[in-house]
């Protein structure tokens, strides 16, 4: 094994129990549920590991691109026995082809055009069952949704088709990591016409929902958790938040116009799930002046050992992280010494500096992103975010207790 990602269960246990702590913290019933997000492999954690443990800690939901990643959670999730299991919505969109298996799994897929309903009408109806379905209204990320205009319409039709059930309503925030912005209050506003909509129409979901891990976290003067509540409230339905990059340990940087502004609610509670660990495959001497790996981008200002790790840029190991003399790169944790990086990360190999470190043998472990070299570091030298460093590792994922 090259690699391997240590996914603590423990961790992503109690990241869940802070998020709903944050969320729920009203009499029961009344507080916002927390759907988890899975989507992606679980930010690269391992959906089949991840979902029974977020069904353990409560889950009501869990959130998926497609059917292929609900039927994977729907196995995790029967190989345990885990009863009641939580309901899986399917949120980036579907085919006609995915009408049938959405029925018969009774997967909840967020929709928005009356073609998808069509489908899933149709399909239910040859299978003598009903769909449940979660409408997504665009409030302004034009990506997904229906523009309130047009729901007036949708429902009309909707109210039509004894096979459909309206479960739920959804929007998606643009700029949840925004302290007090302007983009969200937008947003809210049309979600709020949409809602009234909703109402007047007599249809009557059970769930409406929106937001993400910011929202939980970014605790802005104009915080939206209780925005939803008192929304939600007119309708008498539940409101839900899909937080993802929280529950493995991350947040987004709260951005403030103003200094004081910006406050995490989560993030300090947060602790990171994945533990990224290689072993040492070589270790060797070199002398002052040698140069080091791909374009002899490294040279040696004095004598240094170097270690060899089996891990590159093919694994997720960002080659931005490539340590060379103009540009110290990333690092990784040896027990609990750091080993910069030392020349470019090749495609399945690396070298780290590890000379002055003692006792250092062939074999032994180390951690490329953990603890103390987080997906944040590597998203920082990589100019991205670490959504995109964790769900671009690949490595084969375990649980530990
Ligand atoms: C991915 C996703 C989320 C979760 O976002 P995080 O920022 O990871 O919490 C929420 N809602 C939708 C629709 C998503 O696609």
């Amino acid at each position: 094994m090259k690699s391997w990602l240590e996914i603590s269960a423990q961790r992503l246990t109690d990241n869940y129990n802070v998020l709903t702590q944050i969320a729920g913290n009203k009499p029961a019933g009344e507080g916002t549920a927390v759907l988890a997000v899975i989507k992606a492999n679980a930010y690269g954690h391992g959906a089949e590991l991840c979902a029974p443990v977020l069904a353990r800690a409560g889950a009501p939901w869990l959130g998926v691109t497609d059917t292929e990643e609900a039927l994977s959670a729907r196995t995790a999730l029967a190989a345990e026995n885990i009863s009641p299991a939580p309901q899986i919505l399917i949120m980036s969109g579907i085919l006609a082809e995915d009408a049938e298996t959405i029925v018969r799994e009774q997967f909840v897929p967020v929709v928005w055009d009356q073609r998808q309903l069509e489908w899933l009408a149709a399909a239910a109806t040859a299978q003598g069952r009903t769909a449940s379905i979660h409408i997504e209204i665009d409030t302004g990320m034009a990506r997904q949704g229906i523009v309130p205009g047009e729901l007036p319409a949708l429902l009309q039709w909707l109210r039509t088709q004894p096979t459909l059930r309206l479960d739920g309503v959804m929007t998606h925030f643009a700029s949840t990591e925004v302290a007090n912005s302007p983009q969200t209050l937008a947003q809210r506003g049309l979600f709020e016409q949409a809602i009234r909509t909703v109402a007047a129409s007599g249809l009557h979901p059970a769930w409406v929902h929106a937001g993400n891990s910011s929202t939980v976290d970014n605790q802005d003067a104009e915080a939206t958790l209780p925005w939803l509540r008192d929304l939600v409230s007119t309708l008498g339905a539940r409101s839900m938040v899909r937080t993802g990059l929280a529950l493995y340990g991350y947040c987004l940087p709260i951005e403030a116009t103003k200094p004081g502004e910006a406050s995490h609610a989560a993030q300090p509670s947060l602790r990171p799930v994945m533990t990224w660990k290689t072993r040492i495959i070589g270790i060797r001497d070199i002398h002052p002046g040698d140069t080091v790996g791909y374009n002899a981008a490294f040279t040696a200002p004095r004598p240094m050992r170097l270690a060899l790790l089996p891990v590159g840029y093919a694994d997720g190991l960002r080659r931005e992280l490539s340590g060379i003399q103009s540009h110290p790169g990333g690092w990784a944790i040896l027990g609990d010494r750091p080993a910069p990086i030392a020349g470019r990360v090749s495609m399945n190999l690396t070298l780290i500096d590890i000379t002055g470190l003692e006792n250092i043998e062939l074999g032994d472990e180390a951690t490329v992103l953990g603890d103390h070299i987080t997906a944040d570091d590597h998203a920082r030298l990589a100019h991205t975010i670490a959504y995109e460093i964790l769900c671009g590792i690949r490595a084969t994922p375990r649980l530990t207790p």
